[in-house]
């Protein structure tokens, strides 16, 4: 800005402008607010009759749903019961889920989106 402008606004304002001083950035120290936690998948309800679809669950029969709780395919496409988990009242299920289909890789914590049949313990 030219001098007589700053002789002006320096008149009215009656000091030098200032500049702030740049805010630093301060980058999070915290290593340890970091989760190291698997992330949950959520798996959608299969609607309609067969196998579920990949990443898609399907409660057992009403009759049996208290000791085979439910099917779910994995990514790859394989059937996985959930004969051994807990499914809790939210639809999590424990522990995670491994596909024991040879060269399968396929290991998730997931969550049974839609689960309405209460939590369920492993074994009864
Ligand atoms: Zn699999």
């Amino acid at each position: 800005m030219p001098k007589w402008l700053k002789a002006v606004l320096r008149f009215f304002v009656g000091e030098p402008i200032a500049q702030r001083p740049a805010s630093r950035t301060s980058r999070p120290t915290g290593a340890a607010s970091r989760q190291r936690s698997y992330p949950l998948i959520g798996l959608k309800e299969h609607a309609g009759e067969g196998r579920p679809e990949r990443l898609h669950w399907k409660a057992s029969h009403p009759s049996t749903i208290r000791r085979f709780k439910a099917e779910v395919t994995c990514s790859q496409g394989h059937g996985i019961a959930l004969r051994d988990h807990t499914i809790e009242a939210d639809g999590r299920v424990v522990p995670s889920i491994v596909c024991r289909t040879p060269g399968c890789d396929f290991h998730e914590i997931v969550r049974l989106e839609g689960w309405r049949a209460g939590r369920i313990p492993a074994a009864i």
